[in-house]
């Protein structure tokens, strides 16, 4: 990344001294006084905000219409705006994102919206492909869908609304976002800048469109109607679901529970080092994050002291026990049985404060709790999105792969390796068959943070799109010159 730490440290810094709040970056200690609005920040009044999903709609429909017509120097124009306007303003956003949610790490996410500025690809994505024979020359092109509708995530809202419009625009599409309702706030500021960037860039006024109460009905309104040619879904498996089953094209990027092998001809201080950085980025709220490891029973002691010696706190099986009745709450499920699921209190919070639900007081420094566990535990098969990561001790790389395999679920969403041997890296990567494979290194370099390619934060495993990018939100068109324009 083009951006240094220290300079997101310096810009953090910056933002939380503007809202006067001090340097932590706790959601308490940021959140002002009053509720978020999903209208405006601090007066400004936020452009492309409906209240009803039938004029979002339109709106975006005239979005669209705009979009249609620009050339493509023209929709780059606005793209270099939503990266520069993205850059600048990302600690804010960051900052609102944690206020807002109470979920995530204000430093961590603003590196997320610097990635998203200087990663997300632009028209250039966009390509063309041709065929030429005795009969001529057939010209394939990929062509906007038009009204896209995105449903978006509270883990990476703002991220996500950025990234999901330069890719729709780069495209030529109109987006209408249905965001979750417990990021509305951040998730509308995005739509705003986008907005903003428009009209910096010789766009409308409004070329994207949300809504200042989204639910489950103006997503059910969105799903249906005739100008929605497209849906992408960012979300748990409820959402992904509801829109697959919508009749319509859709895009699903669904849940992961992401598992780390650590065999024994790896280099264990560095793999220790890794797991902990990508474990804890933004609180392991990112769906490619290390969620839980299985380690060779001959490196699991050295794996866990490297892992404490970078902001790891070991916690005891017993603790480990505790930690789960917090953290994991029962529901009764559609069958009618008991299950246990997430507290959504815990979600994306600080080590520090889970440990605390325990009466563990630990330092700042503390990032990421681990502990050892069987491969049963609820923290092994459970999606946590806390910095929790649970260590199963494993004999072989057969038993490693096998248990790494079922952690997964079929989700085919990511994994991660820490390995010298090539066949054991190329056994797990084959039979685990996910989206994203990560060798040596932590998770966030399979989204192109440390690790090459470009960066998305919508991941479509079940529908096959993979790491979503401009081209994902075309169709293919088809356009025939018969016996004429093969030159050679
Ligand atoms: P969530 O599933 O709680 O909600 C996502 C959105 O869907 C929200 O806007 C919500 O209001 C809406 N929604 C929920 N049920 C719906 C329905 N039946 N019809 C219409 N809308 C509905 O998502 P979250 O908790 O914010 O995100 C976390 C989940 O999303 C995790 O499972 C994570 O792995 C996954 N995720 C996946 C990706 C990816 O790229 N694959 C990216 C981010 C998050």
């Amino acid at each position: 990344m083009a951006i240094s730490e220290k300079e997101i440290q310096n810009v953090v810094a910056a933002v939380l001294k503007e809202l006067n709040t001090g340097s932590k970056p706790a959601a308490a200690a940021v959140k002002p006084q009053g509720e978020w609005d999903s209208t405006q920040y601090r007066g400004r009044k936020f452009k492309g905000i409906y209240s009803d999903m039938n004029e979002a709609i339109a709106a975006a429909n005239e979005g669209y219409k705009a979009v249609r017509r620009m050339t493509l120097a023209e929709r780059e124009k606005i793209l270099a705006e939503i990266r520069r306007l993205t850059r600048e303003e990302a600690p804010i956003m960051a900052v609102m994102g944690v206020a807002e949610t109470g979920m995530g790490r204000v430093d961590h996410k603003t590196a997320k919206h610097m990635l998203v500025a200087d990663k997300t690809p632009g028209t250039a994505d966009i390509t063309a492909e041709v065929k030429t024979g005795d009969d001529g020359l057939t010209l394939l092109e990929r062509a906007p869908f038009g009204v896209v509708g995105a449903i978006t995530p509270s883990t990476n809202p703002s991220e996500t609304v950025i990234c999901n419009s330069m890719g729709m625009i780069a495209a030529g599409n109109g987006v209408v976002f249905n965001p979750h309702p417990n990021a509305i706030a951040t998730s509308n500021y995005a739509v705003d800048l986008v907005n903003r960037a428009s009209k910096l860039g010789g766009g409308p006024d409004v070329l994207v469109a949300s809504m200042d109460k989204p639910t489950m009905e103006s997503a059910a309104v969105m799903q249906s109607h005739p100008l929605i040619k497209l849906l992408v879904c960012t979300g748990g498996p409820g959402v992904v679901r509801a829109v697959l089953s919508s009749g319509k094209k859709a895009i699903g990027a669904g849940a992961g529970n992401p598992p780390v092998i650590v065999d024994d001809t790896a280099d264990i201080q560095k793999a220790g080092k890794d797991i902990i950085d990508g474990c804890s980025f933004d609180n392991n709220l990112p769906c490619i994050a290390e969620k839980e490891c299985f380690a060779f029973a001959s490196i699991m002691e050295e794996l866990m002291t490297a892992m404490q010696k970078n902001g790891a706190y070991k916690i005891t099986a017993q603790q480990a026990d505790e930690l789960a009745k917090v953290v994991l709450v029962d529901k009764q499920g559609k069958d009618g049985k008991v299950h246990k699921v997430i507290n959504r209190k815990c979600v994306g919070r600080d080590a520090k404060v889970l440990l605390g639900m325990i009466g563990v007081q630990v330092n700042d420094d503390i990032r990421c709790i681990i502990c050892e566990t069987g491969f049963e535990h609820p923290f092994v098969q459970e999606e946590l999105m806390m910095p929790i990561l649970p260590i199963v001790r494993v004999e072989n790389i057969d038993q490693a792969i096998d248990w790494a395999v079922k952690a997964e679920h079929g989700n085919r969403h990511t994994a991660h390796m820490h390995s010298k041997n090539i066949e054991n890296l190329s056994r797990f990567a084959y039979a685990v068959e996910t989206t994203i494979f990560v060798k040596n290194a932590p998770s966030y370099a399979g989204i192109g943070f440390g690790g090459e390619g470009h960066t998305t934060f919508t991941i479509a495993g079940p529908t096959g799109e993979g790491l979503t990018s401009a081209r994902s939100f075309t169709r293919w068109r088809r356009c025939v010159m018969k016996d004429a324009f093969r030159i050679i």
